[in-house]
C-alpha cells in the first residue's frame, strides 16, 4: 500500500495546478478563483451562487419552505414522516434521563464504536478495530466534510458520479479541489466504464462513490465497484464511500467497496443512522477505514464539531444491534412505498425510472409536456399541492440540459400520504401554455 496520508506532490507525480482543465468537453477553471471568498466558493460548488454574489438556500430548504407556505405534501426533502424503532427512541430517552448529556469522547462513545465495528462484521464480514478504525461524526455530512478537508488540497481532483448529492460539490470547492464527474443517465443510471476510466487520472485525489445513490436510487454493480478499486490503485487515489442508504436496498444486497479485494486499504467508508433508523435529525454518522486514514479525518473533525449527540450515540448503538428482521422489514416496507409512488407517477403520466434503493424516485415531466423541471417544481405546490425537487439541483450548471425535465420525489412517507400525493398528481391538468408532450 502506498502512503495515502503522505504530503502531496510526491516525486514523479507533477501536478499542473493552475491550468484550466477539461471534463466532458466543459472547460473548468481551477476552483480557487481570486474573485470569490471561501464561503462563496462553497456555495458556487453546489450551484447556489447567483451572478450578483448572493447565495441561495439549498434546494431542500427552499422546497421544504415552499411546502410549509403552501400546505403542499412535501415529497421534496428526504426525511421520513414516521418515527423509527421504539428501542432506539427509548434508548435516547434513557440516556438523557441517566445523565449522558456532556461531551462524549472525541472519536465517539465506545459503545457506539463497538456497535459500528460489530455492524461491519455482521453484515459485511469486515474486521474493524473499534478503537482505531472507527470515528463517530455529526452525521455523514460531517464525515464527508472532514474527510475531504483532510485529504483534498488546492487543485486536487475529486471524482463523483453526476447527478450528485449537493454537499459534495460544495465541500470539494471549499477544500480547493476540482470536481470531476462521470454522468449517470436516465432511466438506467449506469455509469459507462470507459467514461469512468477516462475520468480517473494521476490528478485524481479522491474517488467519491455514492452507492446506493441519491437522487437516482441506483445501486452500482460489482464490476463498477471493482473498476473503482482498480483505478484507485493505478492512480494512487483514495476511495471515499457514502453508504447512508446501505440498509435500504430493495433488490439484492448492499456491497461495500471496502469488502472488495484491494478495497479496504484505500477506502474510507461513511454512513449514518439517519436513514436506517428514521432519525435524520439526530445526526449520528461514522467513518470506518484503516487507522492512519481515520486518524487524518479525526485531526480535522475534532475542530469542526469536536463531538455531538451524546445521548443519541448509545441509542444508535442499540439500533445497530437490532435483529436482522428489523433491517429486512424496513427495506421491504420502503420498497412497497416505492411501488406505490411509482404507480402513482406512472398513472399521472410521468415517465419513471424504478429505483432499486433509497428514498427517491426520479420522474420525467417531459412526458406531461413539462420540459423545465425547476419551473415545474416551483408551480407544482400551487397546481397540485405536491412538492418535488428538480434533478438539475444535483448537476453542475453547465451540464443541466440532460436532466432538465427530471423531478425527484421522496417516497419515505406514510402510505396514505403517498396515496394522497398520487391522487393529486393524477388530477394535474396541463398548463394552458404547456408545449405538446415529447
Ligand atoms: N449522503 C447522502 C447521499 C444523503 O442523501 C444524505 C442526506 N441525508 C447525506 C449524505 C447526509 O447524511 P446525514 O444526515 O447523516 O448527515
Ligand atoms: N439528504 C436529504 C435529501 O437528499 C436532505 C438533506 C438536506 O436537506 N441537506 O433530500
Amino acid at each position: 500500500m502506498t502512503d495515502l496520508c503522505r504530503c502531496r506532490e510526491p516525486p514523479g507525480r507533477p501536478r499542473k495546478r493552475n491550468e484550466p482543465t477539461v471534463t466532458y468537453g466543459v472547460s473548468v477553471e481551477p476552483a480557487r478563483s481570486p474573485r470569490l471568498a471561501p464561503w462563496q466558493r462553497t456555495a458556487e460548488g453546489a450551484g447556489l451562487l447567483a451572478a450578483d454574489g448572493t447565495v441561495a438556500a439549498t434546494v431542500f430548504a427552499e422546497m421544504s419552505a415552499l411546502a410549509v407556505s403552501t400546505g403542499a405534501i412535501n415529497l421534496g426533502q428526504g426525511f421520513p414522516d414516521e418515527d423509527g424503532p421504539r428501542e432506539v427512541l427509548e434508548a435516547a430517552r434513557e440516556a438523557i434521563a441517566n445523565g449522558v448529556n456532556q461531551y462524549p469522547p472525541g472519536p465517539g462513545m465506545p459503545v457506539l464504536r463497538e456497535a459500528i465495528a460489530g455492524h461491519q462484521r455482521r453484515w459485511y464480514g469486515l474486521s474493524v478495530d473499534p478503537m482505531r478504525e472507527v470515528l463517530v461524526t455529526a452525521g455523514a455530512t460531517e464525515a464527508l466534510a472532514a474527510t475531504l478537508l483532510a485529504f483534498v488540497d488546492d487543485g486536487d481532483e475529486v471524482l463523483t458520479l453526476e447527478p450528485s448529492y449537493d454537499a459534495y460539490g460544495a465541500l470539494i470547492a471549499r477544500a480547493g479541489g476540482i470536481h470531476r464527474t462521470v454522468p449517470l443517465r436516465f432511466p438506467d443510471w449506469r455509469p459507462d466504464h470507459d467514461e469512468l476510466r477516462a475520468a480517473v487520472t494521476d490528478r485524481t485525489r479522491v474517488i467519491l462513490v455514492n452507492s446506493p445513490h441519491n437522487p437516482t436510487g441506483a445501486v452500482l454493480d460489482r464490476a463498477t465497484l471493482e473498476l473503482v478499486v482498480e483505478l484507485a490503485h493505478r492512480h494512487d487515489a483514495l476511495i471515499v464511500t457514502d453508504e447512508v442508504y446501505e440498509h435500504l436496498v430493495f433488490d439484492g444486497d448492499h456491497l461495500p467497496v471496502a469488502t472488495l479485494p484491494g478495497g479496504w486499504e484505500r477506502t474510507l467508508s461513511i454512513s449514518s443512522g439517519g436513514k436506517t433508523f428514521n432519525t435524520t435529525g439526530w445526526k449520528i454518522g461514522w467513518v470506518t477505514g484503516p487507522a492512519a486514514l481515520v486518524t487524518a479525518v479525526l485531526a480535522v473533525k475534532q475542530y469542526l464539531t469536536f463531538v455531538n449527540g451524546a445521548p443519541f450515540q448509545p441509542a444508535i448503538a442499540a439500533g445497530l444491534d437490532l435483529p436482522g428482521r428489523f433491517f429486512t422489514e424496513a427495506s421491504a416496507s420502503l420498497a412497497a412505498k416505492r411501488d406505490l409512488l411509482v404507480a402513482g407517477l406512472d398513472a399521472a403520466g410521468f415517465a419513471t425510472s424504478i429505483p432499486s434503493s433509497g428514498y427517491f424516485v426520479v420522474a420525467d415531466a417531459a412526458a406531461l409536456g413539462e420540459p423545465d423541471a425547476p419551473a415545474f417544481c416551483r408551480d407544482l405546490p400551487h397546481r397540485a399541492g405536491v412538492v418535488g425537487v428538480p434533478v438539475t439541483a444535483f448537476v453542475h450548471p453547465d451540464r443541466r440540459d440532460s436532466v432538465r425535465s427530471l423531478v425527484r420525489f421522496a417516497f419515505c412517507k406514510r402510505r396514505e400520504v403517498l396515496e394522497d400525493a398520487s391522487a393529486r398528481l393524477a388530477a394535474l391538468s396541463p398548463r394552458e401554455e404547456a408545449p405538446a408532450a415529447r
